[in-house]
């Protein structure tokens, strides 16, 4: 009878309904899979880009700033691409490969593409 529904991931509010395979919140109008979310919870932490946009494995993100690489002479560019990232937890939450390497980047350093 109780159906769980989560609170809207934009605007936290819990107005929020079911519609076929998504939610959708009252109050801002957003609307999301159902699935999305119930992967979002298993990793009970939501990663988010510098603009606040939120994170998830797959998507391509952009550095918005040059970073040096601890430990190495390597610096990642402002404006290199990255594709397929994947989310862990943490500070550096953004597992990816550039150029072969790979890396742990910081969220906050990055924008989605
Ligand atoms: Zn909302």
């Amino acid at each position: 009878m109780t159906t769980e529904i989560p609170p809207c991931p934009l605007c936290k509010m819990e107005n929020t309904y079911q519609d076929g395979d998504n939610y959708i919140c009252a109050d801002c109008a957003h609307e999301w899979p159902i699935i999305a979310i119930a992967e979002a919870e298993e990793t009970e932490e939501v990663i988010k880009d510098a603009n606040g946009t939120v994170l998830r494995d797959g998507d391509t993100v952009i550095l918005i700033k040059d970073l040096k690489v601890k430990g190495s002479s390597i610096t990642l560019k402002q404006g290199t691409k990255v594709k397929s990232i994947r989310l862990t937890s943490g500070d550096h939450a953004v597992d990816c490969r550039i150029d072969g390497g790979s890396f742990m980047l910081k969220q906050s350093f990055l924008k989605k593409a």
